[in-house]
């Protein structure tokens, strides 16, 4: 084991814990806002930075739709998502969905497909109910 690659430095600790609390898949900026409020002194550069190790390094996932700012998650959980197509909010798909095998796939110019991702868009509560109100 690598002490380098696995040392937790405490600001990737409360940057982690964070994010595990929540199931609302912030952006980085969101992220910063709560990590602030027990670090007041980190920057918004090293959460990114943060995030991009432990995404990189599989404690988290990054979530990324074409066209929108990234999102983090931190429920490693095998789940899909759906995306809220008036504010953007996540949800988690918990429902376990074949996912499309990438097995033997061949793409030109890549040597390696490693997994596929299936992204749901649809209409979130609060968002119906704001339709509701105002009788569209
Ligand atoms: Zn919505
Ligand atoms: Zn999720």
């Amino acid at each position: 084991m690598s002490q380098t690659q696995t040392r937790m430095t405490r600001q990737r600790a409360v940057i982690l814990e964070e994010l595990r609390k929540t199931t609302s898949h912030p952006t980085a900026d969101e992220l910063y806002g709560k990590v602030r409020e027990r670090l007041p002194r980190i920057s918004l550069g090293t959460v990114y930075r943060n995030l991009d190790f432990l995404a990189d390094s599989g404690e988290i996932r990054r979530l990324e739709a074409a066209g929108t700012t990234k999102r983090f998650d931190g429920n490693m959980v095998d789940h899909q998502h759906v995306r809220c197509l008036c504010c953007g909010r996540i949800g988690d798909v918990m429902s376990p969905l074949p996912a499309p095998s990438v097995a033997g796939m061949h793409v030109p110019g890549f040597v390696e497909i490693r997994c596929s991702r299936i992204e749901f868009d649809g209409i979130c509560d609060q968002c119906a109910a704001a339709r509701s109100v105002s009788g569209d």
